[in-house]
């Protein structure tokens, strides 16, 4: 029996892209499609994806959607069903899709991400649209999360309502808002409780998900665990203690359509893993846009939000001795303006050896991973992570913190690694400038040592990050949820 799933994202590539969610969301209707999953996306209609949506059919006229008039439209993302929230008050505005051009979240956030979530719900369950109700709706982070609860609040008693499926991509980003938009909600007053959208006094989109769902998932097993704790779960890990036989994690998948070395119109030459020499031609290509000089030490790579959780400062501190070690950096990433500027200062230090891009370029990230020899991803926390993956496909060896999904992607070589020739990457525990330092350190005497260097690049691209194993873990879970008990 094919399933029918919602899939809620506030992104989905190709069509709008800010992170690693717009990939996981863009790539899950391919993965989950093999076990007979037939997902459909629903986007918010920002500019980019209404210009993206071609002969779209209307499903729904929304006279008064929490006070706004819209329009549900149906068209396709690749080949797939794709639902756009067209609710031009909302939406339809310069800037991107979170916030304007300076980058200041939009003030209505809460109410663009609850039209959409309860648009999404009354679509799941149904009751606008014309077709039947789906048999799962699939929630992505905050501004998905409210669809579970509206679910829940207005749509619960009707039978069978479709089950709900949380994902956390990130933890840090929860959708707090102030008590007072509670009533603009369209919710029951029941809602207003500590089972359901209240969160410490205020109103909590992805806390009323995570209450709500029926089963919660986050990007990698140790992302999984680390969040039942304080220091990583920010205020949730109660929550998530208390619900823990519902919380499973899941590793992203990559798009090998997207991601092939062999075949990836953005590099200079393409390569496989029988073929990695030819990966000089992207370091010259990289090196190039960059005004980087050449040099005997390994290119390291950024690709990031320059953000505090992604290391940033450590990074940054870390450069002379990155250079001083003998290597170079190049960067492209964009966040935090102090960030950026101690990246330009260190870039203004060691001209031709650092080099920095401000910006979101998606053609020079894949140069990157094909010419890097290695990417550092120095990060406090992170659900999954991405560009290790990627790195990992494209010979690009990975030198990552040991947290969440770094930890479950990457194998550290350490002795034992290098001797069983499993080793893909390097691993360190604890962001600090000494464990930052030493772990370019060790990158750089390996790179020096052309067999081992040559060997955890082989065993990365060889390892397994397609989604078949994901998509299949997300189809089982959508399968039991609808199984009769
Ligand atoms: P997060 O979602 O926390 O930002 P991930 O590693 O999961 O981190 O995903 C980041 C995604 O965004 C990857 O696809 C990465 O290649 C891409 N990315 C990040 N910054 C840039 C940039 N400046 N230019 C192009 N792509 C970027």
């Amino acid at each position: 029996m094919t399933l029918r799933v919602l899939s809620l994202a506030s992104e989905a590539f190709p069509l709008v892209k800010t992170g690693g969610l717009a990939d996981v969301a863009g790539a899950l209707p391919d993965a989950v499609g093999p076990a007979g999953i037939e997902m459909t996306v629903m986007l918010p209609g920002y500019p980019v994806v209404m210009k993206g949506l071609k002969r779209a059919k209307l499903l729904h006229h929304y006279a008064d959607l929490l006070g706004h008039e819209a329009r549900l439209l149906r068209g396709k993302i690749g080949v797939h069903p794709l639902v756009v929230l067209d609710a031009p008050g909302l939406f339809d505005r310069d800037g991107g899709a979170y916030g304007d051009q300076n980058g200041r979240d939009w003030a209505d956030n809460w109410l663009r991400f609850a039209a959409f979530a309860k648009a999404g719900a009354e679509l799941a369950a149904g009751v606008v649209g014309g077709g039947k109700p789906f048999d799962v709706l699939h929630a992505h982070d905050w501004q998905a999360a409210m669809a579970p609860a509206y679910l829940r609040f207005l749509h619960g008693d009707k039978g069978v309502a479709p089950k709900s499926v949380m994902t956390i991509h990130n933890i840090a980003f929860q959708g707090q808002f102030a008590r007072t938009i509670f009533p603009k909600l369209g919710l029951p007053p029941a809602a207003w409780a500590m089972d359901g959208v209240e969160y410490y006094g205020d109103v909590g989109f992805l806390k009323a998900g995570l209450e709500a769902a029926d089963a919660i998932t986050t990007v990698s097993p140790t992302y999984a665990r680390e969040i039942r704790t304080p220091g990583f779960g920010m205020g949730l890990e109660g929550l998530i203690v208390a619900k823990s036989d519902r919380v499973t994690g899941i590793v992203n998948g990559i798009d090998p359509a997207i991601w092939n070395p062999a075949h990836d119109p953005a590099l200079a030459k393409t390569f496989t893993v029988r073929t990695l020499a030819r990966r000089v031609a992207n370091k010259r290509a990289v090196e190039q846009a960059f005004g980087l000089e050449p040099g005997d030490g390994p290119l390291f790579i950024v690709i990031s939000r320059l953000t505090w959780q992604k290391g940033m400062d450590v990074l940054a501190a870390t450069l002379d001795h990155l250079v001083a070690s003998g290597g170079r950096l190049a960067l492209l990433g964009s966040g935090d303006a102090a960030l950026e500027n101690a990246f330009h200062q260190a870039a203004a230090r060691h001209p031709g050896r650092v080099a920095v891009r401000i910006g979101y370029d998606e053609p020079l990230s894949h140069l990157m991973q094909g010419g890097g020899d290695a990417i550092l991803v120095p990060s406090r926390f992170e659900p999954c992570g991405l560009t290790q993956l990627y790195a990992l496909a494209y010979g690009c060896v990975p030198v990552v913190a040991r947290t969440g999904g770094l930890a479950d992607t990457v194998i550290d070589a350490n002795v034992a690694a290098l001797a069983a020739g499993t080793a893909t990457g390097i691993q360190f525990d604890g962001l600090t400038l000494d464990s930052l330092s030493l772990a370019i350190s060790r990158t750089v005497r390996l790179y020096h040592q052309p067999e081992r260097w040559g060997a955890i690049q082989q065993c990365g691209m060889k390892s397994d990050f397609s989604w078949t194993h994901s998509g299949r873990a997300y189809a089982d879970l959508y399968a039991r949820l609808c199984s009769p008990a």
